[in-house]
């Protein structure tokens, strides 16, 4: 891999984990599915990563809505 776009998975690692707390720069964004789109070890990361994301919204979710239900005792 030489192309100049490309991140190590370090980078590309450490953008995606970025990405969850704020908006990444589009340049950034680009280089990170540059990389992922050659990179499996990373694709898997980034799949788990939407997983947990996704896991975690509806947790988020059901915890905001779910306060009238009954507290069980
Ligand atoms: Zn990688």
């Amino acid at each position: 891999m030489s192309l100049k776009n490309t991140l190590t998975c370090r980078e590309a690692a450490r953008l995606l984990l970025e990405d969850e707390d704020h908006e990444i720069p589009a340049a950034d964004r680009l280089a990170l599915q540059l990389h992922v789109r050659v990179c499996f070890a990373c694709a898997r990361f980034v799949a788990q990563l939407n997983l947990m994301r996704r896991a975690t919204r509806a947790w988020r979710k059901h915890s905001e809505t779910g306060d009238d239900e009954a507290i069980i005792e």
